[in-house]
């Protein structure tokens, strides 16, 4: 452990770190930059390094923290890897998020295995160790690999890691490593001027550690004028072209944009001795459908818990808007809060979306919006919680009043929404979801089946509850029919409604594989619906 493993000689590494303040697009940022160095036409892989103790993101709050992000192979991520899949269009797996409560758990057992031979097993050089060695995998193969390190630098949880990327320059050769800081300027109201202190000493405290960035993204507000990039750079012994600009965007698309036309694009270019021009076709599409004036908007109804965090359904968001950019169409959101959710909200809109959660809280709410969905023909998309609640709401409709699933009432007769057989006992907190990529298959001829366009599908999971088939005699006499299922028929994947315009409903989370230049089918049915 911690000792020198060969590489691949001309292998970059691109660090990302923030300063000042977290949650100002250090995601973003190390996501365009991937995006560029793609439209260059190299190699580029990606990974998530998280300081704090948390062995996976799977119990952090969402409302807190954010979506839940899950990797095709099962691990539960921060939602940052959401943003490197949409940038990247690649597929991550647990590789690409690296967290210190994982490295330590590792560490633990191995020290209890006698692995460390009497050593003392300490952070320096052994976390340490263990995180250069987690990078140097999550590289594999990759022209370019680029790291962001969770939090701002100076944070007490995350020396270790800044530490770890600080040698991992001396693994590789300084000349292969590339440190990115990205820090906040704010904007002071009363004096009307941008401050660089903020951001000054945060880069002080980076050098402190023995890191001189190559690269500062500044990120404002509203755009800021070059006398504070002048100022950064001669305090932060950065070259003036090396310090990037980069004020709010009107979508988050528009940054490799941005990062193409400046002069980080320059210090990309000689750092990984390729002056190809980006080929930025995609994202010039993307940021032209989002601006341009729509004939139309359509309401979309999100029931959700979290009203006031985008953040917690931030694939869900974008998932939506990829789809009504694709069928030229605004997407206006309308929030609707589960807990409180009436007629009145269901009907001021033109289609209804209720995306997962987990716990009893809202789930009459968003039972009563699938409810209004199938009898009131109007367009709805379930995730999910989303077809478990549609389940639940035929049932009852088909007269078995007390249907429900057993995470709300644990003692319902009617639990039309269960935990399987086999499946019991193993429901306790942490890593006993059904998680990651299972196959599923459709039923030809089915609404489902149409607007996938093939009838053999994989998608990403994360639940724990099952529809009962015991019950499918009232499910489906509610209105539902099964529109797919796991490839051996046991567990229900797909429902949708009968002759109505489009009520969909997966067990899975198709937003997870949407893209922002390829909308997943099951989004873009529900605008089109809601075209109508
Ligand atoms: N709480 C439900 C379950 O565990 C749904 C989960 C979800 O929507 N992701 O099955």
């Amino acid at each position: 452990m911690g000792d020198t493993k060969p590489m691949g000689k001309k292998q970059k590494f691109i660090f990302v770190t923030g300063g000042v303040l977290s949650g100002v697009g250090k995601g973003i940022s190390a996501a365009s930059i991937g995006a560029v160095l793609q439209a260059k036409g190299l190699k580029v892989s990606i990974q998530k390094c998280d300081p704090y103790l948390n062995v996976d993101a799977g119990l952090l709050n969402p409302a807190e923290h954010g979506e839940c992000f899950v990797t095709i192979d099962g691990a539960e991520t921060d939602l940052d890897l959401g943003h490197y899949e949409r940038f990247l269009d690649l597929e991550l797996t647990q590789k690409n998020a690296t967290l210190s409560g994982k490295l330590m758990q590792n560490l633990i057992a191995d020290e209890r295995a006698g692995k460390f031979g009497g050593k003392t097993v300490q952070l320096v050089p052994h976390l340490t160790g263990a995180i250069q060695d987690a990078i140097a995998e999550a590289a594999d193969g990759a022209d370019v690999h680029i790291v962001e390190i969770g939090g701002t630098v100076g944070d007490y949880e995350g020396l270790s890691f800044i530490e770890a990327i600080r040698e991992f320059s001396g693994r590789v050769g300084r000349e292969n490593c590339l440190y990115v800081h990205v820090v906040y300027v704010p904007f002071i109201g009363t004096s009307k001027e941008f401050k660089s202190k903020p951001a000054q000493n945060a880069l002080m405290d980076l050098r402190g550690f023995g890191i001189v960035p190559d690269c500062v993204i500044v990120r404002t507000d509203e755009p800021a004028p070059v006398s504070i990039a002048r100022k950064i750079s001669m305090f932060s012994g950065v070259s003036e072209d090396a310090v990037i600009m980069l004020a709010n965007a009107s979508t988050v698309f528009d940054v490799p944009l941005t990062i193409a036309k400046s002069g980080i694009h320059d210090v990309i270019s000689r750092f990984t001795n390729n002056s190809k021009k980006p080929n930025l076709a995609k994202w010039q599409k993307i940021v032209a459908a989002h601006t341009s004036k729509h004939r139309k908007n359509v309401r979309i109804g999100l029931v959700a818990k979290y009203v006031d965090n985008e953040d917690t359904y931030i694939s869900v968001l974008e998932a939506l808007k990829a789809a009504g950019w694709q069928e030229g169409v605004g997407v206006d959101i309308h929030w609707i809060n589960a807990e409180t959710a009436s007629k009145k909200d269901f009907d001021s809109v033109d289609a209804l979306l209720v995306p997962g959660g987990f716990g009893g809280r809202g789930i009459p709410g968003k039972i009563a919006a699938a409810r209004y969905a199938l009898k009131y023909k109007k367009p709805y998309l379930g995730l999910c919680l989303g077809l478990q609640v549609a389940v639940i709401a035929s049932a009852r409709l088909a007269g078995l009043r007390s249907a429900n699933s057993t995470e709300v009432d644990a003692d319902t007769k009617n639990d039309v929404v269960y935990i399987m057989e086999g499946q019991e006992g193993k429901e306790s907190t942490g890593g006993t979801l059904r998680l990651g990529n299972y196959d599923a298959k459709l039923v030809s001829g089915t609404k489902t089946a149409k607007t996938y366009g093939t009838t053999k599908v994989v998608e990403r999971h994360r639940h724990r509850y099952e529809v009962n088939q015991a019950f499918i005699e009232q499910i489906e006499k509610g209105g539902l029919v099964i529109s797919g299922t796991s490839p051996d028929g046991k567990l229900v994947e797909f429902v949708e409604a009968k002759d109505h315009p489009y009520m969909l409903a997966t067990q899975a989370h198709p937003e997870l594989k949407s893209r922002p230049n390829r909308p997943h089918p099951l989004f873009v049915g529900l605008i089109k619906a809601a075209k109508r």
